[in-house]
C-alpha cells in the first residue's frame, strides 16, 4: 500500500503542476480579455506627478540651453536631442509642445561621459516638484552608449524628455519602457501620448 501511495504521489505531482499551470494561464487570458474589453481599460502609463512648469491650457513651452558639450550643431547627440524634441512636437498631444533654445535658460541639455552610471540618459530635477519642476537638466551618457545608432540615441532622448513631460517608466514597449528595443521604438507611442495628456490635465 505504501508503495502505491508513493507511486501515486509521483505520478500526480507533475499532473497537479500541469493543471495549476493551465489554470493560471487560463486566468491570465481571461484577465486580459476583461481588461481589453471592459469599460474600465487599465492605463499603462505611469505619471511622475510633476511636469514642466511653463504651460497653460493649450501649450507647453520648454525653454532650455545647450550644455557645454553640445554646442556644435549637427553633432550626433545634439541631433538626437533635437530629433527627440521634434518627435514630441509632432506627437498628437492635447497640448501643443514647443521647445525653445535659449542660451540664458537655467535648464540644460548636455552630454556627459560617466563610466560609473550605466544609464544611457538621465533626467534630474529639484526634489520638491509637485506639480512643477522648478529646475531640471537632461543628459546623455556617451560612455554607456558607445556605438549606438542614431535611432537608439533618438529613443533615449525622447524617453528622457518624456520624464520632463511627467512620465515614469512602463513595461509595455512604449517610449517609457526601459526594456524597449531603442532601434525600433524611438517616437512617442499612444501610451506615452495618453500619459502626457493626463500629466498636463491640471
Ligand atoms: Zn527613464
Ligand atoms: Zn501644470
Amino acid at each position: 500500500m505504501r508503495s502505491i501511495v508513493l507511486e501515486k504521489y509521483y505520478i500526480n505531482a507533475p499532473l497537479r503542476v500541469a493543471l495549476l499551470t493551465l489554470a493560471t494561464i487560463g486566468s491570465l487570458i481571461l484577465l486580459n480579455v476583461l481588461l481589453a474589453n471592459g469599460s474600465n481599460v487599465a492605463e499603462a502609463y505611469v505619471l511622475k506627478g510633476c511636469h514642466e512648469a511653463d504651460h497653460d491650457a493649450n501649450y507647453v513651452d520648454v525653454h532650455f540651453a545647450w550644455g557645454t558639450n553640445l554646442q556644435t550643431p549637427g553633432s550626433a547627440w545634439r541631433t538626437a536631442w533635437s530629433t527627440g524634441m521634434q518627435d514630441w512636437e509632432d506627437a498628437n498631444t492635447d497640448h501643443v509642445i514647443l521647445f525653445w533654445p535659449d542660451s540664458t535658460s537655467a535648464h540644460k541639455i548636455n552630454s556627459i561621459w560617466d563610466q560609473y552610471n550605466p544609464s544611457p540618459g538621465t533626467f534630474s530635477h529639484n526634489y520638491f516638484c509637485q506639480p512643477h519642476y522648478s529646475s531640471w537638466s537632461l543628459k546623455n551618457n556617451t560612455w554607456a552608449t558607445t556605438g549606438w545608432s542614431a535611432n537608439e540615441r533618438r529613443s533615449t532622448a525622447g524617453h528622457e524628455i518624456g520624464h520632463l513631460l511627467g512620465l515614469l517608466h512602463t513595461t509595455n514597449n512604449s517610449l517609457m519602457d526601459v526594456d524597449r528595443d531603442r532601434s525600433v521604438v524611438y517616437v512617442p507611442k499612444t501610451d506615452d501620448i495618453n500619459g502626457v495628456n493626463a500629466s498636463f490635465d491640471d
